[in-house]
């Protein structure tokens, strides 16, 4: 194939892709609408895509513009003697954060992070990979914050194992903003190091404040807060593939590096998890954060948080919807009245051009759905309301989906380590996502799986969704 045709194809294949732009993708990406932001974007990052982070003193365009960046976070979350690394996103922040916490201490035999439940999967993720033992403390069940009286009781239950405390500002689920004061100041007392995920909010909550919304305090301001991370490929609207984290000083970053002489080849020196890094989206987020800057960031805020209000007010004014809780920031989850089936609802958004995203159900919690709001979601709230209502009839025509009592026993009864291979096959075509022969799909009316997937346990739900990836990537 030649150029032509490998660019043909290649626009051929994104065509299958949810859409990027025009604020109707309400998860996992993320539009300002500045069409000069984006084109800036990809011009810096095919400009460095072949440069390598792996070596600072080789690249020092790399370096000048990852202190540059962390300058302008430090100002952000008033951190004077904040120290600050450019990660590949979220996760590899969340991930740094609990190794150079868990290595501080190291002397801990069994250590443990105190986090409430509604905290990113990337600390379960960092727990399983670092061997660091979770203890997820019950949110309130009404505002969804954190409950700092219980955490405070984990701190002391586990008293020499504590290696890290974590919280949210906002939480992914519900968006809403953990106590983060509360917490610091019983971390503070007890010399424990406290992370505060602010991936999402990080480029959000500093501009409302300054606009006057009521944003509780939960940045370098509060004595306490030991780090912080705080994704660019987010409400920065960078290109993908950046983030922050920063610590209060360079002595909490410490064990975040690692250095290796013992091979003959060059000492390994990394301050992140990868070591060999594109360039590419270190420049493109230092291009667009600089055009955009701090006055623009404030006009994008403000339209982020006036259409997020909007929505929230459309949603309450809607029958058979609700919020789970008022939205403390640019994040909105809703559920129904029981009358229908969110999974209906996304699916019968999905049909009419926007992507919602299902959450599962998690102990009390019922089923809800999450709405990132972008700046380029603001102007198309009315549109958005409109296709919600007429999806939520949709889905009260069609009723709730109901799981036979018999199903939903046989999926609790499923101990997921015992099955094999063709057993997965076989459970996999159940719910809807292949034929039993090993080969899977993706359903275009993902309701009736999600729904199945929502009676199953976590542990079986885990283990069924691995299967499938498995399945989809042979
Ligand atoms: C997005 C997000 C993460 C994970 O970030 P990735 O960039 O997806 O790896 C962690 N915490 C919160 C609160 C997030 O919103």
């Amino acid at each position: 194939m030649n150029t032509d045709d490998l660019l043909q194809r290649l626009e051929e294949l994104r065509a299958h892709d949810l859409p990027t732009h025009g604020g109707r993708t309400m998860a996992y990406v993320y539009d300002s609408g500045l069409a000069d932001a984006d084109e800036l974007g990809k011009r810096a990052l095919a400009m460095y895509a072949s440069t390598n982070g792996l070596d600072p003193t080789a690249f020092p365009s790399l370096l000048a513009m990852e202190r540059e960046l962390v300058g302008f976070a430090r100002t952000l979350f008033h951190g004077p003697s904040a120290v600050g690394t450019v990660t590949s996103g979220g996760t590899e922040s969340i991930l740094l954060a609990v190794q150079a916490a868990r290595d501080a201490l190291p002397g801990t035999a069994d250590p443990v992070m105190i986090v409430p439940t509604t905290i990113h999967a990337a600390f379960h993720k960092a727990a399983h990979y670092f061997g660091v033992e979770r203890v997820s403390i019950d949110v309130d069940p009404v505002t969804k914050r954190a409950d700092p009286a219980a955490m405070t009781a984990a701190m002391d239950a586990y008293g020499d194992r504590v290696v890290l405390v974590a919280a949210s500002a906002p939480s992914y689920a519900h968006g809403v903003i953990d106590p983060i004061e509360a917490i610091a100041a019983e971390t503070l007392r007890r010399g424990l190091r406290f992370h505060v995920d602010a991936c999402i909010g990080g480029w959000v909550l500093p501009w409302a404040e300054r606009l006057g919304h009521d944003v509780p305090p939960w940045d370098f301001r509060v004595p306490g807060v030991s780090s912080i991370s705080a994704d660019l490929h987010k409400y920065a609207y960078t290109p993908k593939g950046v983030s922050l984290l920063l610590h209060a000083t360079p002595y909490l970053r410490k064990t975040q590096y690692f250095a290796s002489a013992d091979w003959p080849g060059y000492t390994m020196l990394n301050a992140t998890m990868q070591s060999t890094k594109s360039g590419g989206p270190l420049a493109a987020a230092w291009a667009v954060v600089n055009l955009i800057g701090d006055d623009g960031y404030l006009d994008l805020v403000r339209t982020t948080l006036d259409g997020t209000a909007a929505l929230a007010d459309g949603v309450e004014a809607q029958e058979y919807v609700r919020l789970v809780v008022p939205p403390d920031s640019s994040l909105v989850a809703l559920e129904t009245d029981g009358t229908c089936d969110v999974f209906t609802i996304s699916d019968e958004m999905l049909a009419r051009g926007w992507f919602v995203q299902p959450q599962m159900s998690f102990g009390d919690m019922p089923a809800s759905l999450h709405l990132t709001v972008s700046a380029a979601t603001a102007p198309a709230v009315p549109e958005f309301l409109t296709a919600l209502a007429e999806s939520v009839q949709a889905a009260v025509a069609a009723g709730p989906i109901v799981i036979d009592d018999e199903l939903r026993g046989a999926a609790m009864a499923i101990d997921p380590a015992t099955l094999d291979d063709e057993a997965f096959d076989g459970l996999l075509a159940l719910a809807g996502l292949g034929a039993g022969d090993g080969e899977v799909t993706v359903p275009d009316r993902m309701a009736p799986v999600n729904a199945l997937l929502d009676v199953a346990p976590p542990a079986l739900r885990e283990a069924l969704l691995i299967a499938f990836l498995d399945r989809l990537s042979r």
